[in-house]
């Protein structure tokens, strides 16, 4: 009687956990099916270098889905991983690396969804010779890509100096960089290794995007070969920390950037060599990187008053503003982390307006943080509206229901930015990623 008792006590603990797992399967899949759907509505699939999923191979242990730092980018459904919101994907690459079957690869989006990118070869070279891109600019975001393609760069230009004849004339650089955000910065410290001549041309400060988080933004990358340094380990430091870093290791070599300096064309001339026209001068070079982002200029929103001192596009001091009537308008990450960074600062009163009736492209941490604000009613969300006219002192704001006028002493617009594709257009490159160079070579049987 006794070990029937024990094998009835046996069953009953095993059947609760087989239970349990069952349900919490059904409730996964649920979830997954249910990111599925809303990736097919808000989703025209992975824009740049996105995983690829090898089905055969996939065991469905759901270590992929874990590993991405977007969030619900890809889901286990019936057994297997897939990509259910691919427009979140910005090509981190963890899920390819923890998978431990080795049935994620990364791979570039289709040329039809690249088509406003601009063509290069896998030497991120462009349709022009020894004109090259680095960075965001191409179509990859983060940081540590940007790194590895400035460096990369070089290194495939200096082989292909190393081999071909000097040119002559005082005033002629090896390499011009136009950009000093991580790909420029990489670049420009490889280019001092490499012992080229060069110069880097800047518009602004030193750092790029990054100089212009959010003061004490927490940085998320990934280890990389820093040029001049090394291995750089840490996955995550704040934003000053980082410009530390990157100050510290150019202190120690001799670099020639050029702050404050705007470059307005690029173009190759009969003789081979680029002009460089930037706001102040004109540069010659045998080559040339261009690191610009894809940041672009602000798009404004047209909007009357929109010329007035109190109206930005970027926030980076969050804490400068207290016991303000605030007005965000835009509804990605950058708007919504503005405008909870406000509403954190004492005594203001923050108001977000998005044109769309909800929150559509927001990282998963974003989307349940603002969620939690509403909920808390932390700041105001008005969707369906649009900014009609900004005053002083005021703001009048279109809505469903009707105009509303609101108290407002600064406004932030997050409308993105216009990339930089004319500047692109007018120095020849082509776009689109098919390669028409690696074709006509395949096609005449040499390369
Ligand atoms: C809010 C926010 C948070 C982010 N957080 C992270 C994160 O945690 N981890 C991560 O890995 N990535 C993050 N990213 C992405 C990362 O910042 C970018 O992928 C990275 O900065 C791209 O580097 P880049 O050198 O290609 O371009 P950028 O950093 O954009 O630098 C381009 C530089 O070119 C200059 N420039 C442009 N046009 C000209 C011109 N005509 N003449 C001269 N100079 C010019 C610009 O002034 C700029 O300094 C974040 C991005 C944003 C917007």
């Amino acid at each position: 009687m006794e070990t029937l008792y024990t094998w009835l006590i046996a069953l009953a603990v095993l059947g609760f956990f087989v239970v349990r797992y069952w349900f919490k399967h059904r409730r996964k899949e649920a979830e997954a099916r249910a990111a599925a759907e809303r990736g097919g509505l808000f989703s025209d699939g992975p824009k740049s270098q996105h995983p690829h999923i090898h089905v055969d191979n996939c065991i469905g242990c759901g270590t992929c889905v874990k590993a991405c730092p977007e969030g619900d980018v890809l889901a286990v459904i019936n057994g297997k991983a897939a990509i259910v919101n691919g427009h979140k994907c910005i090509g981190h690459g963890l899920c390819a690396d923890e998978c431990p079957v080795g049935a994620i690869t990364m791979v570039m989006a289709a040329a039809s969804a690249t088509a406003d990118m601009p063509r290069l070869t896998s030497e991120n070279e462009t349709s022009v010779d020894n004109l090259f891109i680095a960075g965001e600019l191409g179509g990859l975001a983060l940081i540590k890509n940007a790194v590895n393609q400035g460096r990369d760069c070089v290194d495939v230009i200096a082989d292909r100096f190393a081999n071909a004849p000097a040119v002559e004339g005082r005033d002629i650089f090896d390499l011009v960089i136009v950009g000093a955000g991580p790909a420029g910065i990489s670049a420009s410290l490889r280019a001092a290794e490499k012992n080229l001549k060069t110069i880097t041309l800047e518009r602004d400060e030193v750092g790029g995007t990054v100089s212009k988080y959010p003061r004490q933004k927490l940085v998320m990358t990934s280890p990389v070969e820093f040029p001049l340094h090394g291995k750089f380990k840490k996955t995550s430091l704040s934003k000053e920390d980082l410009l530390a870093f990157w100050q510290g290791i150019m202190q120690r070599t001799d670099l020639c950037i050029k702050t404050g300096e705007l470059v307005e064309r690029v173009q190759k001339d009969e003789d081979g060599l680029f002009s460089i026209k930037s706001a102040s001068g004109l540069y010659r070079a045998r080559a040339v990187i261009l690191a610009l982002g894809r940041a672009g200029t602000p798009r404004k929103l047209g909007v009357p008053g929109e010329e007035l001192d109190h109206v930005y596009y970027r926030l980076i001091e969050a804490d400068h503003y207290t016991h303000k009537n605030i007005l965000i308008v835009g509804g990605g990450d950058s708007a919504v982390e503005a405008a909870m960074g406000l509403a954190h600062q004492p005594g203001n009163k923050v108001t977000l307006s998005y044109r769309r009736g909800e929150f559509m492209r927001l990282k998963d941490r974003n989307q349940k943080r603002i969620d939690e604000h509403i909920k808390h009613r932390k700041l105001d969300v008005v969707f369906n509206s649009a900014p009609k006219q900004f005053q002083p002192g005021k703001v009048i704001l279109e809505c469903q229901d009707g105009v509303r006028e609101i108290p407002n002493d600064f406004v932030w617009i997050f409308a993105g930015g216009i990339p930089p594709s004319d500047f692109l257009k007018a120095a020849g490159i082509a776009f689109g990623s098919k390669d028409m160079r690696e074709e006509a070579a395949a096609l005449i049987g040499v390369g």
